[in-house]
């Protein structure tokens, strides 16, 4: 299990990173150089191997069909206290859950992996007897002393603990980092988002197992710090010298609560919107590099300020908004990004790295899906905010090499939504026929046409609908929220007053782009959508012919223009829609990537 585990995370997360930037041939020989220092920073210097101890499908799948009796419940609450212990590389938690329930239970079923044995459990405050619970496969079952009725609440308490699973290439696969700083100092991280929450603690591991509020007491060794989601509570000194860091957070995926741990230094300010409120800015950084860090620190504001402009307020502004370096590249970690991009910025003058982390404090934090088949709402959306990010900076020519990199790597292999019940690996890997990358990039694409198509500020009040449910997001108006493909267009056909159906069943729902035929002949140029199946595909076309740009409708499907016999033509002079291009499969082809 643990040789086929390395061999499925290994390359294809390789390939298709958020991260997903790489592109030039230069790009990735550099990326690969920088993953592999990395990787090798995240080689815990002594016990756990990666990859080890060895984990069950269960505890690797992530969302996917919920049973009707798991889907019934919900996390009103968590406590999770967590003692971490960097030299035996162990784990010791006591986590109590409050949890609400639509329908009877005689049993409760909670995501846990079975590496962290359970000692004891109550109900209520009332112990259970050992061998009301088992847990043989990851998925803890607890036999309840009286059944729960539909709209009732039960507070669970589970003591647990021992040692979690090391990831191998963390954030390509999950589990504990336990690596060193280069002064040789404990630095650990987790990452959950693609087995999940349940590799640490006992949670419903499914997008809807949010819980509405969590409580988190980590406690580390004397001289480190533990920066985690939401806001301080406070810092006990135990008497062993240890200290307990209590934080607390509304809302966060299950994925995303998170350790991270380390003696690092900290940069905070504050933060003045331009909707009136403020908050704080921390980075967690590790020593020797502060000139570093304060220039990685000094974009924060520049860049919620192009969020807060374009798609509305910065969600989490009664938290905070941090950033903590980690020994692995990056992870939308609510609150609390993991930020391991080595301070590489590259031509475009910021990180990227950072950059498409924050985006998901609006997309994928504020807006989650409720099914991982709808993931290109996360990545689509956080990828197409780099280039325009660029665009917002530096204007078009910034943007278009930005979205030419993307164009490249559009694999068109599978769908990137399949209308059916998807667990997170299920998307994010294309060998388990998955649309793996093409939710950043396809996603990014499809949402370039689209703003080319109804218009930046349609596009943006798109956006702001399917990120806050409301046009007029204001702090304190809006709350976290669900959302899927199918909301999303009848967003669009909303705020357009037009049916674009058609443009979703092509872009999202089939592998293959429309093509766009043009025929010359003599001073007529015919011009055809041809889209996969056979599908409608009415999108309006420029054409530039000579010095002219004019807007072909293309209703039907199809047009028929006079542009004069010796008139020189360029179809999409600037690139504005994606389509089928033969030259950019023969690049891919030649580079191996098709
Ligand atoms: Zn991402």
């Amino acid at each position: 299990m643990c040789q086929q585990h390395q061999s499925r995370a290994s390359p294809n997360r390789a390939n298709r990173t958020l991260l997903h930037r790489l592109l030039t041939e230069a790009v990735i020989r550099t990326f690969l150089l920088l993953a592999a220092s990395a990787f090798a920073l995240a080689t815990p210097a002594l016990a756990q191997t990666p990859g080890k101890p060895p984990i069950t499908d269960i505890t690797k799948q992530s969302g996917g069909i919920i049973a009707p009796e798991r889907a019934a419940l919900s996390l009103q609450h968590v406590d999770l206290a967590l003692e971490v212990f960097p030299d035996t590389q162990k784990l010791a938690g006591t986590a109590t859950l409050t949890l609400g329930t639509s329908a009877p239970q005689k049993m409760l079923q909670i995501d846990l992996d079975k590496n962290l044995p359970v000692s004891a459990i109550s109900i209520d405050g009332k112990p259970l007897k050992a061998g009301s619970w088992s847990n043989p496969e990851g998925r803890l079952t607890i036999t309840l002393p009286r059944p729960l009725k539909a709209g009732s609440k039960v507070v669970v308490k589970i003591t647990y603990g021992g040692t979690p699973h090391v990831a191998i290439r963390a954030p390509w696969d999950d589990g504990m980092v336990w690596s060193k700083t280069r002064d040789r100092k404990p630095w650990i991280a987790t990452t959950a988002e693609g087995y999940g929450c349940d590799l640490f603690w006992p949670c419903l591991d499914f997008p809807q197992g949010e819980p509405a509020k969590v409580d988190l007491h980590i406690t580390i060794p004397a001289g480190l710090s533990a920066p985690s989601n939401g806001t301080l509570v406070g810092i006990d000194k135990l008497p062993d010298g240890r200290t307990t860091w209590n934080w607390r957070a509304r809302s966060p995926n299950p994925y995303s609560v998170v350790l991270n741990i380390a003696p690092y230094k900290e940069i905070t300010e504050t933060y003045h919107s331009r909707f009136g409120n403020s908050f704080p800015m921390t980075y967690w950084y590790t020593g020797g590099r502060d000139t570093l860090a304060r220039g990685l620190f000094d974009e924060f504001a520049p860049t919620v300020d192009f969020f807060e402009a374009n798609v509305g307020p910065y969600p989490w502004g009664d938290e905070k908004l941090g950033v903590v370096e980690t020994p692995h590249l990056g992870m939308e970690h609510q609150t609390i990004n993991a930020y391991g991009n080595n301070y590489e910025k590259d031509s475009t003058g910021f990180d990227w790295l950072f950059q498409h982390e924050l985006s998901h404090e609006w997309f994928g934090n504020q807006v989650t899906v409720a099914n991982w088949d709808d993931y290109w709402i996360h990545e689509g959306y956080a990828q197409y905010m780099q280039p325009m990010y660029g665009r917002w900076r530096e204007g078009e020519a910034r943007y278009a090499i930005m979205m030419h990199e993307f164009r490249i790597q559009i694999a068109n292999k599978a769908p990137i939504v399949s209308g059916q019940i998807r667990t997170e690996e299920q998307v994010y890997e294309d060998a388990n026929g998955g649309p793996g990358s093409d939710i950043y990039v396809k996603g990014a694409w499809m949402l370039h046409t689209l703003r080319n198509t109804i218009g930046d500020d349609k596009f943006w009040e798109v956006t702001r609908r399917l990120v806050y449910g409301r046009p007029d997001p204001m702090p304190g108006n809006f709350q976290p929220r669900f959302s899927s493909t199918d909301e999303y267009i009848s967003i669009v056909n909303q705020v357009t007053g037009k049916d674009y159906s058609w443009f979703f069943d092509v872009y999202l729902k089939q592998a293959a782009l429309p093509e766009l035929i043009e025929r010359r002949d003599g001073g007529t140029l015919t011009l055809t959508w041809k889209a996969p199946n056979g599908k409608p595909f009415p999108l309006p076309v420029e054409v530039l012919v000579g010095d002219r740009l004019q807007l072909v409708p293309m209703t039907g499907g199809t047009a028929k223009i006079d542009v004069g016999a010796g008139a020189h033509v360029v179809v999409d002079p600037s690139s504005r829609l994606l389509k089928r291009s033969t030259a950019i499969e023969a690049y891919q082809r030649r580079m191996g990537r098709r």
